[in-house]
């Protein structure tokens, strides 16, 4: 396998010599210069390389796949109404819905310049909307994989004029035991296309796949943001189990938080702490394998909409979701393997923002914990739990609302660090790690 040093890396989305309409969507969308995997990815894809490329969400992977795809399509963008005249002709598959449908909205976002078609597909919808899309014709289509073997079994979609193949997170497709499906997908494609495969970590399987799917693909990794347990503020408070929703509403009083993503490490504890949360009057939303699609969505939409304060999940349901801005993650439970806690406070390298995440460890915890210290090489300090002011913090964002607070004189307190006075913290949740299905895992379809 040859590296990818051997094209030069550029500096500028200028440089990268990517169509003028790609340049103009890049721009409007405000990003200035090509994230690492941008910089590496994009010159390999347009020179025709095949690629493995090591990346996680909120690397900026999407538009590292989608850019160049895009500038190679763009001489078939045509406006015609025959649908023969819009066959498939990049393909991305993903693991998840969620990330299905996130994919989705940057390719429509990076082509909105350009008269070129892309839909989306995944399961626990009602295909009929889908089939009326594919069956107008798309250059682009983004899908789960069981979704799409149901299209292309019913002749909606015909995949023989494929030209580029993206596998994103194809460490958890393997996870979730996409492999089978994988493979039938890809005997329905052309032998001469571009294929693509991201994936967060790169292991043996991960090589087998790329050894037998991708031809003499080069090899792209950029820094892995383990770095998250640098740049993220860990915060750790021992906390008795029954007293954690208190805990959490007081830390997110105390600093003024106003939206929290919120883990659990099960489905039933999830929708517990939903239900209780809401009893406390705070607006939560509540995401796991068990939930229906269309709550799934409602959730998020709520949440990145900021109607939702409160966003409950689980790992598997978290699984590749990008929200900006996010305030701070917590881990209302500690999970089992000390890689998801690595992914679950994220990775905050957008615009070399800084997160927060705030760890409720309960006496049972205390194996797990010890885990994930060994894991990131880093002792977590335990901090008393914040006392409440006596006044109300001034609310800069509409806030959690709070009820029956309880306040403990006690409490020593803690004090925010001065970096991240007068500002909140910027935390953006990723995927979560390699690593068997957990107690709620639901495959996409
Ligand atoms: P992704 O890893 O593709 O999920 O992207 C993570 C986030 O980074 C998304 O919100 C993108 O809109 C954003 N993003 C991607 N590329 C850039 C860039 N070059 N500059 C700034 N933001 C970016």
């Amino acid at each position: 396998m040859t590296e990818s040093s051997a094209l030069e890396a550029a500096n500028t989305f200028e440089e990268l010599a990517l169509a003028p309409e790609l340049l103009s969507a890049v721009l409007e969308l405000g990003y200035t210069v090509p994230t690492p995997i941008q910089r590496e990815a994009i010159p390999l894809v347009l020179a025709g390389r095949d690629l493995m490329a090591q990346a996680q969400t909120g690397t900026g992977k999407t538009a590292a796949f989608t850019l160049p795809l895009l500038h190679q399509i763009k001489p078939h963008a045509n406006a015609s109404t025959s649908p023969a005249r819009h066959p498939v002709r990049a393909l991305v598959l993903a693991p998840t819905r969620e990330l299905a449908i996130q994919v989705h909205e940057s390719v429509v976002a990076y082509a909105k310049n350009l008269p070129l078609r892309s839909t989306v597909v995944y399961g626990g919808v009602n295909m009929k909307e889908q089939e009326a899309d594919l069956r107008a014709g798309v250059e682009v289509l983004v899908a789960t994989p069981g979704r799409l073997l149901d299209h292309a079994g019913n002749k909606t979609t015909l995949l023989n004029q494929v030209q580029f193949l993206v596998l994103d997170e194809a460490d958890r497709m393997l996870d979730m035991g996409f492999l089978p499906d994988l493979k039938r997908i890809l005997d329905m494609l052309p032998k001469n296309r571009q294929t693509l495969l991201f994936s967060a970590t790169f292991n043996d399987e991960i090589t087998r796949l790329a050894g037998s799917f991708l031809k003499d693909p080069l090899k792209v990794e950029v820094a892995r943001k383990n770095s998250a347990t640098e740049l993220v503020e860990q915060i750790v408070h021992k906390v008795a189990e029954d007293d954690k929703i208190e805990a959490l509403l007081r830390v997110l009083r105390v600093r003024n938080l106003s939206q929290a993503l919120v883990f659990t490490r099960t489905k039933l504890s999830a929708d517990k702490l939903g239900r209780r949360l809401q009893r406390r009057g705070v607006e939560v939303g509540v995401i796991h394998g068990d939930k229906a699609q269309v709550e799934r969505i409602l959730a998020l939409d709520g949440f990145k909409q900021g109607k939702v304060k409160l966003l409950v999940a689980t790992d598997i349901a978290a699984r590749g979701i990008d929200i900006a801005e996010l305030p701070c993650v917590f881990n209302f439970e500690l999970p089992y393997s000390p890689e998801d806690y690595v992914h679950r406070i994220g990775r905050t390298g957008r615009a070399g923002a800084s997160g927060l995440a705030v760890s409720l460890v309960s006496p049972e915890e205390d194996k797990l914990l010890a885990g994930v210290e060994r894991f990131i090489n880093k002792r977590l300090e335990i901090s008393p739990l914040p006392s409440v002011p006596e006044r109300p913090a001034p609310v800069r964002d509409a806030p959690v609302p709070i009820q029956a607070e309880h306040t403990d004189a006690a409490d020593p307190g803690v004090s925010v660090p001065r970096s991240r006075r007068g500002r909140e913290p910027v935390c953006a949740l990723f995927l979560p790690p390699v690593r068997p299905a957990e107690p709620d895992a639901s495959p996409a379809e």
